[in-house]
């Protein structure tokens, strides 16, 4: 069976979902084969094993964390070239999406992005997109050399598929480009102890309804009780509510998480785009009119100061 290269997204070596889903999807079009870089990537092949990697090309070097992408664009194009894969997935990050651009180019293949599903076909993957602020869905394969695809957070359940996962050093020699850009310092995020909101199973979001940034704690409890991540439309973000980095639409975050929550958010359509591809949409809002409820599984008709504590109490009461 051909073999499928995944790249891996991992923070000392504890494996980021993400990764995870695409183990899912990497074994309907071959044999997973995944490529871990940097600091700890040895402890990633038990997680990776456990969900279906049947080797594991691992390489650290100090040039992963000092420069941006390069270097991991050159680790993963001596991986192509070690084992001529099926194909190479990559998840959807800002980060994934530029490696896997710059491999593409590199190897001379084409490339689909930000793909919410994948399957075998005669000629190679088909990739499912959702596209036009998500108003059409389209299925595409690559036509030219391997196939680099970048597969949205979400696309796919963690499946566990116990496999070999043996681990094998992948040997890499840096390109000229690859310390072309230094990383000059960091400063950790302020950790609020939810869940990324692009790869949350949950988010739960709030508008311009919630009326101020001290209500967003309604909106924060609920999100809090169902270990959901917190989003926000522009509205919300552009009066100063909340942080542009929770941002969901067209400018902001793309989500497609299991269940998604808005609370006072009309549904517009830059809105829209950026979680329409959520599996389950429930919307509280005070407009029985509002555009959003086109879109719901499930809508409730009422006041969010009213309905939403309420919610939580009772998603606290059934938790125990
Ligand atoms: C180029 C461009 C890009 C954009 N990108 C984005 C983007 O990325 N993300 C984004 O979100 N928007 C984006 N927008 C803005 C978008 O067009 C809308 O203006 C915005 O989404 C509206 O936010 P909202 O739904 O919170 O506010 P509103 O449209 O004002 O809706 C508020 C809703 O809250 C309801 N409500 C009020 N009070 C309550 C209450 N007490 N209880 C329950 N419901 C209540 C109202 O009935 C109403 O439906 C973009 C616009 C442009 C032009």
């Amino acid at each position: 069976m051909a073999e499928v290269l995944v790249y891996v997204d991992h923070v000392d070596g504890a494996v980021r979902k993400p990764t995870l889903e695409l183990l899912t999807l990497a074994r309907r079009v071959g044999e997973p084969v995944a490529v871990a870089l940097g600091a700890g990537a040895e402890n990633t092949a038990a997680a990776l094993a456990e969900h279906g990697a049947v080797k594991v090309l691992t390489h650290d070097a100090s040039e992963y964390a000092d420069y941006l992408v390069v270097p991991k664009v050159d680790a993963l194009q001596a991986a192509v070239e070690a084992v001529s894969p099926a194909a190479v997935l990559v998840p959807s990050s800002a980060e994934g999406k530029e490696i896997a651009a710059r491999l593409a180019l590199r190897i001379g293949s084409g490339i689909i992005t930000d793909a919410v599903d994948l399957e075998a076909g005669d000629e190679g993957p088909v990739a499912t997109q959702s596209v036009f602020a998500a108003s059409f869905t389209t299925k595409s394969r690559v036509s030219k050399g391997t196939p680099v695809i970048t597969v949205k957070p979400n696309s796919a359940a963690v499946e566990a598929a116990p496999a070999a996962g043996s681990v094998e050093a992948l040997s890499v020699t840096f390109s000229a480009q690859a310390t072309g850009t230094k990383v000059t310092g960091r400063t950790p995020r302020e950790s609020t102890g939810r869940p990324e909101l692009t790869e949350a199973a949950i988010v739960v979001s709030g508008g311009r309804g919630v009326n101020g940034a001290e209500n967003f704690s309604i909106i924060e409890a609920l999100a809090d009780s169902l270990g959901a991540a917190v989003g926000a439309s522009r509205a919300a973000v552009d009066a100063g509510w909340y942080p542009h980095t929770n941002q969901v639409g067209q400018t902001g975050k793309s989500v497609s998480p299991q269940l998604y929550i808005a609370n006072g958010i009309s549904g517009a359509i830059q809105h829209r785009a950026g979680m329409q591809t959520s599996k389950t949409i429930v919307a509280v809002n005070k407009d029985p009119e509002a555009p959003i409820f086109d879109l719901v599984d499930y809508g409730v008709v009422g006041d969010l100061f009213e309905v939403v504590p309420q919610l939580t109490e009772a998603i606290k009461v059934r938790k125990g």
